[in-house]
């Protein structure tokens, strides 16, 4: 009897602990893109950082796989999601209530954490459909990018700025993964995708039984809306570099893009935020070594591109190891 006891007594106490443990576990997502594109890995990325230090922090980071930009910024609004990553310009609309947010008003609770690689608008198409040029998109069936993705502003800002409507083409709105199987099967002429280079999805597109090429997004309609739209800036992808199947003749192609982004609500936990910036920060050395698209980046490059303030959490990393004097003052709210 009374090793019955003694033994049921040591089964409570070990699940008491077994409790208390698990209890300490803090479980967050991160919702990124398609699973060809960078936002994914970029995911898998940083979850990787996080989770190594799980004995410190107690924090288990899971990635999402979603529609993109648009619908991560909802996602990370309602609490579905802890972070996201985004568009830079995507984050410039929805602090400040304009176009996809116009009807619901500037989006107060959304709080940046810290930038990434540069995103290219690319736009991909079939060698044999006689595009050379956005205007050559006339009467073309042309993919603009899912509800609930960056790109689809993007390509309709890029059409609007070449003076073609929607109905001047045939739109279709699918999702970026499934457009290299639609360009190989004649069944669309063309893509747009703002994305970080390589990616999986445009090298699936050009390594196909069909020829296929990035379309230059340059000339007089580009600076215009480079003047008006601040968060563009001039970009080049690599093409040969990246994608030697492609049919591209140069070596680059020029075009405009944005930065992408990670980015999370007021009510995200410092502590979370904290570890979160503080790993990818103190081991850039290792993080970059996690995607190619990484290459480029610095600790000072990391924290341009924002619009919605800094998360405390994110701040209080950024005070300790004096990376705060690349932070614009706008950023940081008393
Ligand atoms: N920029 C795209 C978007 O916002 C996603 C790109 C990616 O998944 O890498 O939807």
């Amino acid at each position: 009897m009374r090793k019955l006891v003694y033994g049921l007594l040591v089964f409570m106490f070990m699940l008491t602990l077994g409790f208390a443990a698990n209890a300490k576990v803090t479980f967050v997502t991160i919702g990124t893109g398609g699973v060809t594109g960078v936002y994914y890995p970029t995911g898998g990325a940083i979850s990787k950082m996080v989770n190594a230090k799980f004995k410190q922090y107690h924090i288990k980071m899971t990635v999402e796989s979603t529609g993109g930009s648009v619908y991560n910024i909802n996602a990370v609004l309602s609490g579905d999601l802890d972070f996201g990553i985004c568009q830079s310009d995507r984050e410039y609309e929805a602090w400040n209530g304009l176009a996809e947010w116009k009807n619901r008003g500037p989006q107060k609770n959304l709080r940046s954490v810290f930038g990434l690689y540069n995103e290219s608008i690319t736009l991909v198409a079939r060698a044999d459909a006689g595009i050379n040029s956005v205007y050559d998109l006339k009467g073309k069936r042309v993919n603009l990018g899912n509800p609930g993705s960056g790109q689809l502003q993007n390509a309709k800002d890029i059409l609007k700025a070449f003076g073609i409507s929607l109905s001047d083409i045939h739109p279709e709105y699918v999702k970026a993964v499934e457009t290299p199987g639609l360009l190989q099967d004649g069944r669309i002429d063309a893509f747009f995708y703002t994305v970080g280079h390589p990616n999986g999805a445009i090298k699936e597109a050009t390594s196909g039984r069909i020829k296929v090429k990035i379309i230059p997004i340059t000339g007089k309609p580009v600076e215009e809306l480079l003047k008006t739209h601040l968060y563009y800036a001039k970009s080049e992808i690599p093409v040969k570099k990246f994608y030697p199947m492609a049919a591209n003749k140069k070596d680059v192609v020029w075009t405009i893009g944005v930065k992408a982004l990670v980015v999370t609500s007021k009510n995200e936990p410092d502590k979370v935020v904290y570890a979160i910036t503080k790993e990818v920060f103190d081991h850039l050395d290792q993080f970059k070594k996690l995607h190619p698209a990484f290459a480029t980046l610095t600790k000072k490059n990391m924290l341009e591109g924002m619009t919605a303030p800094i998360h405390p959490g994110a701040l209080k990393y950024y005070k300790e190891s004096g990376l705060i004097k690349y932070i614009p003052k706008k950023l940081i709210q008393q």
